[in-house]
């Protein structure tokens, strides 16, 4: 295993998927929600700001279909999208084959399977 993997695996948004949740993070004076990558709260910058389980909806904002594969395990041609979760941060992730029709717009839920992320229509 690759040092990036082992650090990759430490991060608190897999440590969420290996349980089987997917994580956003929030302040914890506010309960604002951040995106992701965020680094502290831009209204509350003296407060902590922590990871809570989202519910896992949102909608599609935008879709790529990518025809080259980048892992050995996902064959291309496969498909992206950018979700924006209710709780509000939007994030990547992959669209499962069965909601290949969907679109931007789209309500999805996701799914996570083996630890990856997957979005499938809600
Ligand atoms: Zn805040």
């Amino acid at each position: 295993m690759s040092v990036e993997s082992l650090l990759v695996k430490d991060h608190p948004f897999y440590q969420g998927l290996h349980r089987g949740r997917l994580l956003y993070l929030r302040c914890d004076t506010c309960a604002r929600a951040l995106p992701y990558g965020a680094g502290l709260c831009p209204h509350c910058p003296e407060s902590t700001i922590g990871w809570e389980p989202s519910a896992g909806r949102g909608e599609v904002r935008a879709r790529a279909t990518y025809h080259r594969s980048y892992r050995e395990d996902l064959p291309a041609p496969y498909n992206v999208v950018i979700v924006q979760l209710d709780e509000g941060p939007r994030l990547l992730g992959r669209l499962s084959v069965e909601a290949d029709s969907i679109m931007a717009g789209a309500r999805v839920r996701a799914q996570i399977d083996n630890e990856e992320l997957l979005f499938v229509a809600e």
